[in-house]
């Protein structure tokens, strides 16, 4: 059997980081199993969706890299779900109910003031059927046959189904819920893991009876702990910190994959090129039960370890022509984002203007402006220029080196020097020792 997975967001607005990271993990699972990774649009709610949000969805996981292997949605399969609930129905599996809304709150009401739990009644056969009343319908759940799974996260689970209620899965207009539909779709697109945030547990449990009464077995669950913000809060910062929002700050997709990936799971977080390692190394075996705690602190720090490492070749598209792949490998450990690399095209091609030198400076600058002509630029030309502004003038350590990377780059901190200056032109170098 093929492992095959599925993501499947209602388009009813942008992704989260939350969202991203059960995407990641069908992805993940389904890439080490060489399965398959379906996108399944849960726009069962017509009137929520939104086609600008489906394309959004696709571009996003174009964007993280989480390639699909195939795309379905909901509302262009009515007719299937259609015929499977004439089937439950003709098996006595679903049922027309005519409460009100206004009814079954006033029942809850009294069944929770006598410290019961809030469970619905089923009417009793034969019933009388009020007039005029269109009904919606419910799944009836099998009292007598307990639930279990064992989940690949939370381990052995179980569910009396005479503690819960029979669910709604049919509005009285005719339109679904999600429970029914999605198990169809796991069953005819031959989902063998369920991959979900844990606020789905009891779905899962009505949804494992309604395989079976469909005549398929369940899937496994994955339910995996939910995402919060550092401060132990499912933030409002980060229920909206949607793809745009991170791209735009220069987080790089690879990023957030590398730390969505292992958020909460044993696995240490690892500044990673790629997801080959991601995809090699995941289990849901190691995944956490508390809660995993997103920093974006942390995003931006694995970002900038990552830039250390990434190729020119990587990021060649996003750069301006003037950083080469020697001026971008002398660059990137100082790099927070991969537009940042644009400022130091002035340091390398002008046009620059080095900041006025301290006085106590002046001395070692004009040493440099003496010796930097004679000095061959194409053969280490940084060991040599000091070694001859300290033998002119004495300086040494700090005294030596800070004023002129200061004339070079303007800034007290930065790329090594020995790389970085056979970099910039010659001339251009004495001008600046010359200036400041
Ligand atoms: N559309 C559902 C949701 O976004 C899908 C849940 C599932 O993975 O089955 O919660």
């Amino acid at each position: 059997m093929t492992v095959t997975t599925r993501f499947a967001p209602s388009p009813t607005g942008i992704l989260h980081v939350g969202n991203v990271r059960t995407a990641l993990h069908n992805w993940l699972w389904a890439r080490k199993h060489g399965g398959r990774f379906l996108l399944r649009i849960d726009d069962t709610d017509l009137e929520r969706s939104r086609e600008e949000y489906v394309g959004g969805i696709r571009a996003d996981l174009a964007w993280l890299g989480l390639d699909i292997d195939g795309e379905e949605r909901q509302s262009a399969r009515f007719a299937l779900y259609e015929a499977e609930f004439e089937k439950l129905k003709a098996a006595g599996r679903v049922y027309a109910c005519h409460e009100t809304p206004e009814e079954l709150d006033i029942r809850r009401k009294v069944l929770l003031s006598r410290g019961l739990p809030p469970v619905y009644e089923r009417k009793p056969e034969g019933a009388p059927v009020p007039e005029g009343v269109v009904p919606h319908w419910r799944f009836r759940l099998d009292h007598d046959a307990p639930i279990e799974w064992t989940d690949m996260v939370r381990g052995p689970q179980h569910f009396e189904p005479k503690t819960m209620s029979d669910p709604v899965v049919r509005r009285a207009d005719g339109s679904w819920l999600y429970l029914l539909p999605s198990v169809i779709d796991d069953i005819d697109m031959g989902v063998t893991h369920v991959v979900r945030g844990e606020d789905h547990v009891s779905n899962t449990a009505a949804q494992i009876q309604m395989f079976e009464a469909l005549g398929a077995k369940p899937p496994a669950f994955a339910h995996e702990a939910l995402l919060v913000g550092a401060e132990g809060k499912l933030s409002k910062r980060l229920g909206s910190l949607g793809m745009a929002g991170l791209r735009g700050e220069g987080i790089e997709p690879i990023a957030l994959v590398a730390l969505l990936a292992r958020l909460g799971t044993s696995d240490p977080v690892e500044p990673v090129t790629s997801p080959v390692p991601l995809i090699e190394s995941i289990d849901f075996a190691r995944f956490g039960r508390a809660p995993a705690r997103f920093d974006e602190g942390e995003l931006a720090l694995l970002n900038q370890k990552i830039l250390h490492h990434t190729d020119h070749a990587a990021v060649a598209d996003r750069l301006p022509a003037a950083i080469t792949e020697a001026r971008w490998n002398a660059i990137r450990p100082n790099l927070m984002t991969v537009a940042e690399a644009a400022d130091w095209v002035p340091v390398f091609d002008g046009p620059f203007s080095p900041p006025p030198a301290e006085a106590a400076d002046g001395v070692v600058l004009d040493a440099a402006a003496a010796a930097a002509p004679a000095i061959d630029w194409a053969n280490d030309p940084w060991h040599a220029l000091t070694g001859a502004v300290k033998e002119a003038t004495g300086a040494k350590g700090r005294a030596l080196f800070l004023p002129l990377r200061r004339a070079l780059t303007g800034r007290d901190h930065g790329p090594d020097m020995a790389e970085l200056l056979p970099l910039i032109d010659k001339d251009m170098a004495v001008a600046r020792f010359s200036a400041a």
